[in-house]
């Protein structure tokens, strides 16, 4: 006898081994039999409502009958049912690649090695895209990539592709821009993977917070100049105790590297000079860098408000006296510049800015 449950909506117990039962979830959203978000419930703890259907997922090896009784005992209402299949072959693996920052010189070694071994490529918006078919001659290719404010693939979504494909004995290559480690949702991707079983190896990139930067010359650090970097998401508004760090941090010598802070910048702007930085603190921006739209302008923190007004994201804004080290914009920037490098270049010990 079949019997078909909808359970749309039900709350769902999946009991057993955590990796028995991430695989079990995965093929039950896959069927669209339960929900996603019964499938990502907490799986290892007590539920805290009584569940209304029971999924032993268990070995065979695994006493069922003990399993059942004990199930019966604590939720008499629930319907228990056994799920005793095993992945099919062996399941893929996920590789989390960085993809730099948007030219495909950028590329390194192992995240091409790993592609031309790829069966399912996802794609971010900000990874160089034009190439993906040659470098995973093999693979489908299916572009997840995110603009601001227009997710196109949800999240829950990606990880659940990932995860998907990879059991089904896929290797699945997520190339994200720059690395996937910096604000790239890599450590959640990881851990989604791991938790279904699914080995991950993370592919590290080139950042674009330097390489964006550096494509117009701007350092990070420079020797007695600048001795320290910070890499920082404007993507809500900075806290007053964000503010207050960032305004020392910068004040002492230090370099801001703000990445997805566009919309933001009147506030960051404002912050620091209520802090007290100086308004003629040099500030760069790296708009849509390696892009046909690429743009590079150079302001300061006072004026920033006003010269920086249209800037679109993708961009990176630098603040920081190292700025000046890439503004050759006009005769004065250019003195300015010949002077810090001059310094950079002089004999004695470095000063702790
Ligand atoms: N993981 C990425 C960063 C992701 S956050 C990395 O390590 O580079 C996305 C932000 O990166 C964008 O909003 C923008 O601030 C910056 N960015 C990435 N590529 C860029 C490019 N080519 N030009 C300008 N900014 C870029």
């Amino acid at each position: 006898m079949f019997l078909n449950l909808d359970v749309t909506g039900a709350h769902v117990l999946l009991c057993g081994a955590e990796e028995r039962t991430a695989r079990v979830a995965a093929k039950y959203v896959q069927a669209g039999s339960i929900s996603h978000c019964a499938a990502q419930g907490e799986l290892s703890h007590l539920p805290t409502a009584a569940p209304s259907l029971v999924v032993l997922c268990l070995s065979e090896h695994e006493d069922a009958a003990g399993w059942a009784s004990a199930v019966r005992a604590a939720f008499p209402g629930a319907v228990v049912t056994l799920d005793r299949s095993e992945p099919v072959g062996e399941t893929g693996t996920v590789y989390l690649i960085g993809a730099g920052p948007g030219t495909p010189g950028y590329m390194t070694a192992r995240a091409l090695e790993v592609l031309a071994d790829s069966d399912v490529v996802l794609v971010d918006h900000l990874s160089p895209t034009k190439e993906v078919s040659q470098w995973a001659p093999a693979a489908k290719i299916i572009d997840v990539g995110k603009v601001p404010g227009e997710h196109k693939v949800p999240q829950r979504q990606i990880d659940q592709m990932m995860i998907d494909y990879a059991l089904q004995g896929k290797n699945v290559a997520r190339m994200k821009g720059g690395d996937p480690y910096v604000f790239g949702r890599g450590t959640e991707e990881l851990y989604v993977c791991e938790r279904a079983g699914i080995r991950v190896e993370v592919v590290s990139g080139v950042t674009s917070s330097i390489a964006v930067p550096a494509r117009a010359k701007v350092p990070m650090t420079l020797r007695k100049v600048s001795h320290m970097f910070t890499v920082v998401s404007g993507h809500a508004e900075l806290s007053d105790a964000e503010l207050d760090h960032l305004a020392g941090f910068v004040t002492s010598g230090g370099t801001i590297s703000l990445l997805m802070g566009v919309r933001t910048l009147p506030h960051t702007v404002a912050g620091l000079l209520a802090r007290g930085v100086r308004e003629d603190m040099p500030v760069g921006t790296f708009e849509d860098v390696y892009r046909e739209n690429e743009r590079v302008r150079y302001s300061t923190l006072g004026r920033a408000s006003e010269d920086l007004a249209d800037v679109r994201p993708p961009a990176i804004t630098v603040i920081g006296e190292v700025v000046a080290a890439g503004d050759e914009s006009s005769e004065e920037a250019r003195a300015r510049r010949d002077e810090m490098l001059a310094l950079a270049l002089s004999e004695g010990r470095d000063k702790k800015a």
